[in-house]
């Protein structure tokens, strides 16, 4: 190996398998008393306290090169992402991430350079929900990028389930529904491949709506804080993350639950920039079906609909319809009358 590519290592060549371990365990590092063991050995030791008074759970999703992101995406917004929505599955249960694992498998042409901005914009995400890295894998692949995520977790009262939602329970969700699917449209219509993010490099100016409805695609925001509320609240029968989209998701609570529900489409959050935007690019239908949203979707017992509206008032949460005993999901157009959507959402394999 050459001096000066290790001291200044231009390809991953110079570096090589383990030499990228020290730089992401270095790059990733931050202060945590409950990791006994981290990066380094054949495995991870995390203290039991960490868990102690609760059970230990685990999640794991996985990104992959031209199905989830483009190798061209900033890759600070692939690293933030990855996490992103891993915690997001957390929140869904009213959950506290603590410690996470990832594994990689990386093409020829992925330069340090682009590792170094993907493990920035994971630990900026880690270090935003207190996450610490613990271990994880390290590959080559032949042809795509392979990010995989597990993150351990603690419950932090109730687990909130997808099973729960009984007739008549009012269903409610948080944020705005859409944004993430226009801002995927834009971000393919456009070949936009840099945009204003408050964190992250900025060049290219766009419209402020523009770079939201982006933002949202690419740096979707989980929902940990309303998560634990929702879990305290003691009123919230069911819950899910939106990641496949709203009737999708809501199909995952019925069946789990074993009921059906109605929605408004008069009553959906949309945001401002959704509302000048989503015309051109199939309007409603990515409110209703476009996925990756990483908003909750949840179910309140229709006698605490009151109090529990009085109780977060000033938090954006929009009750959107009901719980229906009849298995059915049915969605209720801005004229009163029945909509039959185009698609209900998206599931790999499927086209
Ligand atoms: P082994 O060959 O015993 O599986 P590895 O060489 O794969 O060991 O890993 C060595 C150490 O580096 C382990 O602590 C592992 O968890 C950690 N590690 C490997 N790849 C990553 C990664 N991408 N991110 C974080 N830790 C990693
Ligand atoms: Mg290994």
């Amino acid at each position: 190996m050459r001096a000066e590519g290790i001291l200044h290592p231009s390809s991953l060549r110079d570096i090589g398998e383990f030499g990228l371990i020290k730089r992401i365990a270095g790059k990733s590092r931050r202060k945590d008393p409950s990791v006994r063991v981290g990066i380094g050995d054949d495995a991870a030791v995390v203290n039991v306290e960490a868990y102690c008074d609760t059970p230990l759970l685990v999640t794991t999703d996985s990104l992959i090169e031209d199905v989830h992101f483009r190798r061209d995406y900033p890759p600070e917004a692939i690293g933030w992402k990855a996490l992103a929505v891993n915690i997001s599955d957390i929140a869904a249960m009213g959950g506290v991430p603590e410690h996470y694992l990832l594994s990689l498998g990386i093409p020829e042409g992925i330069s340090i350079e682009y590792i170094d901005r993907f493990v920035k914009g994971m630990t900026v995400a880690a270090g935003e929900y207190g996450l610490s890295l613990i271990g994880g894998d390290t590959t080559s692949s032949p042809d795509k990028f392979y990010i995989s995520v597990t993150v351990l977790w603690k419950n932090s009262e109730n687990l909130l389930l997808r099973k729960g939602a009984r007739a008549g329970d009012v269903i409610f969700v948080t944020g705005t529904l859409g944004d993430s699917a226009l801002g995927l449209k834009i971000l393919e219509d456009k070949k936009i491949r840099s945009w204003e993010d408050e964190r992250f490099s900025t060049s290219q100016p766009l419209n402020f709506s523009t770079s939201q409805l982006i933002n949202r695609h690419l740096r979707p925001t989980p929902r940990v804080k309303e998560g634990i509320q929702l879990a305290k609240s003691g009123m919230v029968t069911s819950m899910i993350d939106i990641s496949d989209g709203l009737l999708c998701d809501l199909g995952h609570i019925c069946e789990e639950s074993r009921v059906g529900a109605r929605i408004r489409i008069d009553e959906l959050p949309l945001s401002q920039g959704f509302n000048t935007l989503s015309a051109k690019y199939g309007g409603i239908e990515l409110a209703l079906s476009g996925g990756e949203d990483y908003e909750l979707l949840f179910t309140v017992r229709s006698k605490d609909v009151k109090s529990f509206m009085s109780m977060t008032e000033g938090t954006k949460y929009t009750p959107i319809g009901e719980v229906l005993k009849d298995k059915v999901v049915e969605v209720i157009g801005a004229d009163g009358g029945r909509y039959i959507p185009k698609s209900s959402g998206y599931e790999h394999f499927r086209r």
